[in-house]
């Protein structure tokens, strides 16, 4: 952190240069009560330029990017070690360390690794969880709205530096300590600064000298949050410099790699620990009661019974099979800012999505504009502004006054500017509505630079509207007919049309006159151009007053507007949408449209995507005037909901659930934050998101897409489903091996496997197969399944009943195995030798029968689609040859070359395993529930 007393207090700047950037935070540290325009001065900035580039690239050397230091974080050492703390590792410890009391020295020795492999493989995997993570945080690193020579553009938040001009809009984090120079109505949330959660009013006026934080109201601090209002300024202070970085405190991030399933996991764990110690005394107690087995051999066994019936590699497992599956989501556009998210996707039965962006393209054009008695056709696609507006076929200019009016309307309560890229295609800086408008001004060579606003009241989806109070251009041509007033100042509005014709009393003439206004035309007009899937926009005006010149708001606007037209944009459905949409109606899935726009224009929209069930449109009003109780059944029976604001999502979310739907929904406004909030799984926009809303969120789509939230759902069905095969994989591992080792103590037979071999079999499938789940492709028609129930258990009583019945037909094919080789006179090593092969080739066979956990297996695409399982059965065999065949293994393990014969066995008891198992899934799930929503399939 620099200090004002390292550097110096005033400048020279006369000596300023680019190369010598004058921007000092120093200089300003009280720019809070100095006038803004003195902060500028000082800062050497002209406001309407920004910085230059060169300045800006001398600026981010000089100060550094701005971005807060990473947390502290453990040393590796710390991180290593702390993965010895945990209860299944206190009971494999403590078999350890009863070998080492009865000196089977080898015994220790590999329960020692054991316990050390599985906490480097842990710690291995936790860091590559953890970069995993770290990847979706970069991509959701926030941006800001700069001007650098003369225009505005978005950069990364890390890039800004002191002395650059900023623009925030409702829902920003605010990017870096401002001194605020323009606001409109401007309301920041700084409880991340101050803990005072009431939003506080900013102006441009100095604050006192010495005011507290919470006081200082002409600055905008880095971290915090716009409510409301828009603002310009320019940035004092950046990174540690900024009152955040001063308190140090970190802004909200991804979570970290705790999720309830994990919790519940660790629940398990400790439970299962438990039981172990409590079997564990009784298998002690029978051996020498029932048996009379010497005390060593029985500790001896015992260490073994722990080893064998802890699953040790299960957490390391969970967190890796959610951190590798969150990166794949994250790769797919939908980044999990929750890793909690992942179980709740898959059991989502509803998604209520924004229409404009999400399920349409926004790309918007205006295609025909209706003034009173007259209608315009407008050529020309995309932002381009080159096409031609026509009436009945003749060309039109800005001569008719009615249009004229219209398009000054248009184009100066317009924040957006086209931009020609370098490859000469039309882009846009700002809003695609207003983009579309824009173009529609440049096709009839309107010049915008010649009027000039006064003051503005930003759009708002509460409002629906956007006015400014403006000084109009002269006319170039004359107009026909009577002339309108030139060159004066009006209140010029344009938003949704039924809040202007609400707002109206008079409408204007095509020849520039005004008249009494025919409501009921414009409505038909309008819903005309809706039912054609248009989307509509009005434009009104009326004279400025005095106090217009000063501020406006919404009730400011009054209702004597002159109306002077409407015009209808394209904004063409998303072809991958449609399809989604499809693919969540097999999933059971119900789709609904919740939007700003007009009933119309949704429901021409909702029908050519396949949401609307033909029950229509439900209006933001008559959702005002229903009560909670019947808003239930409404919100069932319809799918689409018109001239919503974003308080109706709220109840919606709410009335949804109230049903038992588990709800995704979307949103990108700061209004939008309570719904994404109470939402199961709240999804917001990546591109045109705020910022408040990206941190309501538990999943943030990158590219603002609707299929995006279905490809989430997939892949969060796919996750839960591999977290529960690897569960119902790794536990029979265990529960064979505990149940070899129980019977032969209960039985007093002698023990198939030492505990040494037991030790090599749980070390060598924990660091290969169990990890083949973290890869395994979604099953074929994971789409088509019922969505989970939420509040089921992850493995169910059925997968139960397979983890118990696989753990008993293992160790009985291991024990009717062993059993019969010694019956048959071969050598102890050779039949535990066998014994620990055929437990470790039941599990490579079962593996296979998991992948496809409740269908049937032996099929290419469940054999064949995983790379990485064949990996791990490759590595997992030259392992189990090197245990047979390497003779210093043979040292260590007590084991024994087997005959190829003796592999014929192994292979059949793996065959056998996989031929009951697939039986036993016939008839376990068998007979499931099928999917009363889905669509009848193809
Ligand atoms: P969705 O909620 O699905 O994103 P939307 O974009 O139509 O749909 P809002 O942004 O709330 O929802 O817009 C509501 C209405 O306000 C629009 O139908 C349009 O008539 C009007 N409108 C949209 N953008 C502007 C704007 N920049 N200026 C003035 N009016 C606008």
């Amino acid at each position: 952190m620099s200090s004002p007393a390292q550097t110096p207090s005033t400048l020279d700047t006369s000596a300023a240069s680019p190369a010598d950037p004058p921007a000092n935070p120093a200089d300003v540290a009280t720019a809070y009560a100095l006038e803004h325009q003195e902060v500028l001065r000082r800062l050497e900035v002209d406001p309407a330029q920004g910085l230059s580039a060169e300045a800006a690239a001398a600026n981010l050397e000089r100060h550094g990017p701005n971005r807060l230091p990473e947390p502290d974080k453990d040393h590796a050492f710390i991180r290593f070690i702390k993965h010895f703390n945990d209860v299944l590792i206190y009971v494999l410890l403590g078999a350890g360390a009863l070998t080492a009391v009865l000196q089977h020295w080898a015994d220790t020795i590999v329960i020692l690794l054991v316990v050390v492999i599985n906490a480097l493989v842990g710690f291995l995997q936790e860091g590559r969880a953890e970069r995993a993570l770290e990847g979706i945080r970069n991509m959701l690193s926030p941006s800001a709205d700069v001007r650098r020579d003369g225009s505005w553009t978005t950069v990364d938040a890390e890039l800004v530096v002191p002395g650059d001009m900023v623009r925030l809009r409702p829902g920003d984090k605010v990017p870096a300590d401002v001194r605020l120079t323009d606001t409109a109505d401007l309301a920041i949330e700084e409880s991340a600064l101050t803990g005072e959660s009431v939003p506080s009013e900013k102006t441009t006026e100095p604050s006192e000298e010495g005011a507290a934080l919470g006081d200082r109201t002409s600055m905008a601090f880095s971290g915090t949050m716009l409510t409301s209002g828009t603002a310009t300024g320019v940035v004092v202070g950046t990174g540690e410099d900024t009152e955040i970085g001063r308190i140090n405190t970190m802004m909200s991030e991804v979570e970290t790699l705790e999720t309830p399933l994990t919790r519940q996991i660790a629940r398990f764990g400790k439970v299962l620990s438990l039981g172990v110690l409590v079997l564990t005394v009784l298998l002690i107690g029978l051996g020498w009661g029932v048996h009379g087995t010497p005390m060593t051999a029985l500790l001896q066994a015992a260490a073994g019974f722990a080893v064998a019936a802890i699953p040790e590699g299960l957490p390391a497992l969970i967190t890796i099979t959610l951190a590798l599956g969150v990166q794949t989501m994250a790769k797919r556009n939908a980044i999990t800012r929750k890793l909690s998210a992942v179980q709740t996707l898959g059991s989502v039965t509803t998604i209520c999505s924004d229409k404009t962006g999400t399920l349409t393209k926004n790309e918007m054009t205006a295609e025909r504009v209706v003034l009173a008695g007259e209608t315009f056709e407008v050529s020309g696609t995309g932002y381009l502004p080159e096409g031609e507006v026509t009436r009945d076929g003749e060309r039109v200019d800005l001569a008719h006054p009615g249009l004229r009016r219209f398009v000054e309307i248009m184009s100066l309560t317009n924040d957006t500017e086209l931009v020609r890229g370098e490859s000469g295609a039309w882009s846009i800086a700002g809003e695609p509505t207003e983009g579309a408008l824009k173009s529609l001004a440049g096709k009839l060579d309107f010049d915008d630079d010649a009027g000039s606003r006064l003051t503005t009241l930003p759009f708002s989806s509460q409002n629906k509207l956007m006015a400014t109070t403006a000084t109009l251009p002269e006319p170039e041509a004359a107009p026909e007919g009577q002339p309108l007033p030139e060159g004066e100042t009006l209140v010029l509005v344009k938003g949704a049309p039924d809040r202007l014709l609400a707002r109206a009393s008079t409408q204007l003439t095509a020849q520039g006159q005004t008249e009494a206004l025919d409501a009921t035309a414009w409505n038909e007009h309008i819903d005309a151009l809706s039912a054609d899937g248009l989307r509509v926009l009005a434009a009104a005006y009326r004279p400025a007053q005095g106090s217009d010149r000063e501020s406006l708001t919404v009730e400011g606007v009054g209702e004597e507007l002159t109306f002077v037209g409407v015009v209808g944009i394209v904004d063409p459905p998303r072809q991958e949408a449609i399809d989604a949409i499809k693919v969540c109606h097999d999933a059971g899935i119900q789709v609904k449209m919740i939007t700003g726009d007009h009933a119309g224009t949704a429901t021409a929209i909702a029908r050519a995507m396949g949401i609307d069930n033909g029950e229509g449109a439900i209006s933001g009003t008559q959702l005002e005037a229903t009560d909670d109780e019947d808003l239930r059944a409404l919100a069932m029976r319809h799918h689409v909901f018109a001239r919503t604001s974003p308080e109706h999502k709220l109840r919606l979310v709410r009335a949804l659930q109230a049903e038992g739907e588990v709800v995704a929904m979307t949103g990108d406004g700061v209004n939008d934050a309570p719904a994404l909030r109470r939402a199961d799984v709240g999804v917001a926009m990546g591109l045109k998101g705020t910022e408040v809303t990206k941190d309501a969120a538990e999943v943030v789509l990158a590219d603002d897409n609707f299929s995006t939230i279905e490809t989430a759902v997939e892949e969060g069905r796919r996750i839960y489903d591999n977290l529960r095969k690897a569960l119902v994989f790794l536990l029979p591992t265990n529960g064979a091996q505990a149940t070899v080792v129980l019977f032969a103590v209960a039985f007093g037979w002698t023990l198939p496997l030492t505990p040494l071999q037991v030790l090599w079999v749980n070390m060598v499938t924990a660091v290969t197969l169990a990890f083949a789940f973290a890869f395994e492709p979604a099953e074929e028609g994971i789409m088509r399944r019922r969505p989970r129930d939420p509040k089921a258990a992850i493995v169910e009583a059925r997968h139960v009943v397979q983890i118990v019945v696989v753990s008993l037909l293992i160790a009985a094919v291991t024990i009717i195995v062993f059993r019969w080789r010694m019956d048959a006179g071969d050598d102890l090593e050779v039949a535990r030798t066998l014994a620990t092969t055929v437990l470790v080739v039941c599990q490579v066979f079962y593996l296979f029968s998991v992948k496809s956990l409740e269908g049937f297996s032996l099929r290419p695409s469940v054999l064949f689609k995983n790379k990485v399982a064949w990996m791990m059965v490759g590595a997992l065999t030259l392992l189990q040859v090197g245990f047979i065949y390497l003779p210093w293994l043979h040292t260590v393990f007590d084991t024994a070359v087997l005959d190829p014969f003796y592999l014929l066995i192994t292979l059949g008891s793996g065959v056998l395993v996989l031929v009951v198992t697939e039986l036993l899934k016939l008839v376990l799930y068998a007979g499931r529930v099928p999917n009363p929503r889905a669509a009848p399939r193809s």
